[in-house]
């Protein structure tokens, strides 16, 4: 059984979808004013792997995450470099997808941009003032958050008995409940960047853009909203009273949250200057799946400490499933053990008895350490066959499909160098053993290993 923890009620739930076997999904994607930090990619993969075991489960999965291209950040961007808001937000929107595809994230089923649902943002707005629920001022239009019963039911935020005009003077807040803008009047720092709309000339307000394209592609109730631990409040709160007051009925069932990435025991802050991009990881030497994998590997809702000692250790521990994987496809001798098909159903039912609750990652990935510690003991006695060896590798793949860790094509080399392995290979045989390192040296710095193992030299690529 499917348990998640809810952050709506606080308490773990079974998982019930709305419509068998289907699953709507809401992601909060990011502003594209700069390079993504480790921080948001760690919820990116936590939705991930979300969305992976529940196709794994069976689920037909529909994720919508918008890509939010105008805001403050975005604008004054765009102005810096002199450039359109359209052409600046381009930019870091591509970055966004190569980050995703460096992590080994899977592309969702669509990604709408707020500038392209302005229209329908206004609707929703006068709709909300037309209920009552928002009011016009100075050019703007705020929500009234005094008016929306159940204000504060997600992030357990009070909301103070303050008069309006106290309640709208700040628009960014942080710990206090206070109206929010659905709209915002142009001012001299925009710019070229409005919409002339039935509401005036300006632009919309952050969190509607999230209430307009998930009531617009998911409906008006859906199965899981998340995001990070950040955007509890005032984001998410913010986001259940617009659409909850406008379509009179609950927005989503099930709300996951992703907690805090810090980094050597420090919050990531500009001020610190210890922000992260993938990219500097990348710099630093680290393949995608590396990074990845020190992202999952903390249960989604701990505190995750980023470290260089992790990333190292992320990298071994990849290493060992990676070079179990290879050892796997090449075995092809021991006997046939009649044990083998009961240890792949075990592992396999471990790992989804630790995902069942509430994605736990690392229960999951200690189950397959010791499946993998079990296995090579038995291929080191030649007790398994080449069969077995290929019912353990399809089985590995399958979790994989939920980890997203593993390379599994066929790894290609240059015939430059198979001929650099063929000609160390030679000198080894003659023992030549100073050509042999020197040549296995070359190999390392071109990205390829050599391994002395019971099956004879292998070589493998860098991960
Ligand atoms: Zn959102």
């Amino acid at each position: 059984m499917l348990k998640f923890f809810n952050t709506l009620g606080r308490k773990n739930e079974e998982f019930r979808s709305i419509e068998p076997n289907k699953v709507q999904m809401y992601t909060c994607g990011p502003t594209v004013y700069d390079y993504g930090h480790i921080g948001n990619f760690r919820t990116f993969v936590f939705q991930d792997i979300l969305r992976r075991y529940l196709k794994y489960k069976g689920y037909e999965v529909t994720q919508i995450m918008n890509l939010t291209d105008v805001d403050d950040k975005t604008i004054k961007g765009a102005q810096l470099e002199e450039i359109s808001l359209i052409k600046y937000t381009e930019k870091y929107t591509k970055a966004f997808f190569e980050d995703l595809n460096t992590l080994n994230i899977e592309q969702v089923e669509q990604y709408p941009k707020a500038t392209e649902h302005i229209e329908e943002m206004v609707k929703m707005i006068m709709k909300l003032i037309e209920k009552g629920y928002a009011y016009q001022s100075g050019g703007a239009v705020y929500f009234d958050i005094s008016k929306f019963r159940n204000y504060g039911k997600l992030s357990g935020i009070k909301t103070k008995d303050t008069n309006r005009k106290s309640r709208i003077k700040k628009d960014e807040y942080k710990d206090e409940a206070s109206d929010f803008a659905l709209w915002k009047p142009w001012s001299e720092e925009d710019g070229d960047v409005f919409w002339t709309t039935e509401l005036g000339k300006g632009r919309p307000g952050w969190h509607t853009e999230c209430s307009v394209i998930a009531n617009l592609y998911l409906g008006k109730l859906f199965d899981i909203h998340s995001g990070g631990v950040d955007l509890i409040f005032p984001h998410h709160e913010n986001e259940i009273a617009q659409s909850e007051a406008v379509n009179d009925r609950k927005l989503a069932n099930y709300w996951l949250h992703a907690e805090h990435l810090i980094l050597d025991g420090e919050k990531m802050s500009k001020s610190l200057k210890n922000i992260y991009t993938v990219r500097d990881i990348i710099k630093k030497g680290y393949s995608g799946r590396t990074i990845r994998y020190l992202l999952s590997s903390a249960h989604y809702r701990t505190q995750l400490n980023f470290t260089d000692a992790g990333l190292k250790q992320a990298e071994a521990s990849l290493g060992r499933i990676q070079d179990f994987i290879g050892r796997l496809k090449s075995f092809d001798k021991g006997k046939d053990n009649p044990e083998v098909t009961k240890m792949c159903q075990q592992v396999e039912k471990r790992f989804e008895v630790e995902m069942d609750n509430d994605l736990n990652i690392p229960g999951a990935l200690s189950a397959i350490f010791d499946f993998l510690r079990e296995i090579n003991r038995l291929m080191d006695t030649s007790s398994v066959s080449k069969l077995n060896a290929n019912e353990i590798y399809n089985t590995m793949i399958r979790l994989d499909t939920v980890l997203g860790l593993l390379k599994t094509d066929e790894e290609k080399i240059s015939e430059e160098l198979k001929d650099l392995i063929d000609r160390r290979e030679e000198a080894r045989r003659s023992k030549d053993w100073k050509k042999s390192d020197q040549i296995r040296d070359e190999l390392l710095e071109k990205g390829i290993i050599l391994e002395d193992t019971l099956e004879g030299v292998k070589w493998k690529k860098k991960i």
